[in-house]
């Protein structure tokens, strides 16, 4: 019987405690649930995104909301209830102004990708890039209900109550509320963090920012170890046998481009107007038979960049030179500009690559993972951040400008002005009117991408310069004659088949006349841009002792064409 008595007594007395903190759990469920809901709505309109996704992140608040004041409820002490209380009631401020912050200035919820811009961009950055994005008015409406909120709970909700009536059915409330925390958003969590995947949109602030935290320590781990691979091989016996003066090499890195759908390439729709001009002018240098090293970015970069030759090399692509690190050491002040990903599981080799480069400048604060951010950030948001060779006083400088280019989804890759062409301009009665539109939508960022290219070389115009683009591997849309509903990266021919084209800058012309016979000369040999180091090193006059590539260069008169050119994934 006592200890019955003795339990009811304890019970009683814990569900007082407990009542007095009603408020705390009013206040996270108001401010945490308000992130989940009102997120959706202010990112309403990516894809695939649903109210669905508010279940599993909306229990997971609760779940927290009442786990607190359980927790705190224990504690005999009033004064370090107290404290824990206003601690939490910090702790969930601070969660709150981050997320909403997150979800209005880069228009998504809290992940790896931008807990690492965060961290990563230097505070001169930060302030810049807040300078430039006037505060939208989302972010006062979050700040002015965080206010009210935080009256309302401390106001209203404050005290003690002796009815057993209220303060049993709140510990009842509170109790329930936990068994139905889903072990589900635990092992969903777990699993995307080992799968380099967490799906943050079904969890709440906390899970987000420790599973986020989690993931992006290790991803920068993996590229860490990756980049102190490639940064220890060593260059030996560099020479230089030309001596261009000052002067610029601007690399226009391309994304997911099939030059079949290009009309400088023979498209029958006018796709690179821009581009076409230029060639007719015989200003821009097409090179008409050139294949990827790979079909897909990451397999395809590391063999464009180092010295690794398909089929040949029997070591790692990281165990050779890349070609940052022998123009460091040639002279060249190199510069990497990016709108792609600075971190992330597809692209840790090219982002380890990167930061080779003596500067970097990564536009992109989101990564494609993050499916539900609406950041759109076409590749014209790169135009205004070219850098020339004065901006950082060197003498030889190499600038890589990395595209978002052509790659899916093609709709987000170009701007309303160049919606040109439409489903009904593909006349191939065989593909279904889904296709026929993302057929269209490539073209359209086709024509995008034949303006940003020709803005770019309109840029260095002026300069001693050389400027070269090609495209990372190619895409097969809607096209492969055996598998017509196929759209993607692809090993066959249009998976393959890239754009390449060098421009020569007026002064480069003349100071240098000699460079646009070699170019012409090349223009229509067989090529692989996995040998693109040893040809761009040959025609700039660098040798390295250890590598003579005058077989695989493709300026160089004993250039062997008949190497085979076969893929590697
Ligand atoms: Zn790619």
């Amino acid at each position: 019987m006592s200890i019955i008595n003795w339990i009811r007594t304890q019970t009683y007395n814990y569900s007082k405690k407990l009542f007095t903190l009603r408020g705390l759990s009013l206040y996270s469920i108001l401010l945490l649930s308000f992130l989940n809901i009102y997120g959706i709505i202010l990112l309403k309109g990516a894809d695939y995104l649903s109210y669905e996704h508010i279940l599993p992140s909306s229990i997971a608040t609760l779940t927290w909301a009442t786990l607190t004041p359980l927790l705190i409820a224990i504690i005999p002490s009033k004064l370090i209830r107290d404290s824990l209380k206003y601690l939490a009631y910090i702790i969930i401020s601070l969660t709150f102004i981050v997320e909403s912050y997150v979800l209005c200035i880069y228009k998504s919820i809290l992940s790896d990708s931008i807990i690492l811009a965060i961290t990563e961009s230097n505070i001169q950055e930060s302030l810049e890039f807040i300078h430039s994005i006037s505060l939208p008015e989302p972010i006062f409406f979050c700040f002015f209900y965080l206010l009210i909120s935080l009256f309302l709970t401390l106001h209203f909700f404050k005290g003690s109550s002796t009815k057993r009536l209220k303060t049993i059915p709140f510990l009842i409330l509170c109790l329930t509320t936990i068994g139905f925390y889903p072990s589900e958003v635990y092992d969903a969590a777990k699993r995307g963090f080992e799968s380099g995947y967490p799906d943050y949109i079904e969890m709440s602030s906390f899970e987000r920012i420790y599973w986020g935290a989690k993931t992006c320590q290790k991803e920068v781990a993996t590229m860490q170890e990756l980049f102190d691979k490639i940064n220890k091989s060593e260059i030996k016996g560099l020479t230089i046998s030309k001596d261009f003066g000052e002067h610029s090499i601007i690399l226009i890195q391309g994304e997911s481009l099939n030059r079949n759908y290009m009309s400088c390439y023979g498209y029958k729709e006018k796709t690179t107007p821009k581009l076409d001009s230029l060639i007719a002018e015989g200003k821009l240098y097409l090179f008409n038979n050139v294949l990827a090293p790979a079909p897909n970015t990451s397999a395809s970069l590391p063999r464009v960049y180092s010295l690794y030759l398909n089929q040949q090399t029997k070591k790692h692509w990281y165990e050779l030179p890349v070609i940052f690190n022998i123009l460091n050491q040639a002279g060249y002040y190199t510069h990497w500009l990016s709108n792609q990903e600075s971190v992330g599981l597809w692209l840790n080799s090219v982002a380890a690559i990167s930061r080779l480069c003596k500067s970097q400048n990564y536009i992109r604060k989101t990564t494609s993972r993050d499916w539900w951010s609406k950041q759109t950030n076409y590749d014209g948001a790169l135009l205004p951040k070219l850098a020339r060779r004065v901006d950082f006083k060197a003498e030889k400088f190499f600038e890589l400008i990395h595209l978002m280019g052509n790659h899916g989804e093609y709709a987000e890759r170009y701007p309303k002005k160049f919606e040109v062409f439409t489903a009904k301009d593909i006349t191939d009665n065989r593909l279904k009117q889904r296709q026929k539109q993302g057929r269209a939508e490539y073209l359209n960022s086709i024509l995008y991408n034949d303006y940003i290219v020709s803005e770019i070389i309109k840029f260095y115009k002026q300069e001693k310069a050389i400027i070269i683009y090609f495209s990372d591997h190619g895409c097969i849309v809607y096209d492969d004659e055996e598998n017509l509903s196929f759209c993607g990266h692809s090993s066959k021919k249009g998976g393959l088949e890239i754009p390449f084209m060098m421009y020569l800058t007026p002064k480069m012309k003349q100071a240098q006349p000699e460079l646009e016979e070699l170019i012409k000369e090349a223009q229509s040999k067989a090529f692989m841009t996995d040998a693109f180091p040893e040809s761009l090193l040959g025609l700039l006059g660098i040798e390295l002792a250890d590598y003579p590539r005058s077989q695989t260069n493709l300026f160089s008169p004993s250039y062997d064409e008949t190497r085979e050119r076969k893929f590697e994934w």
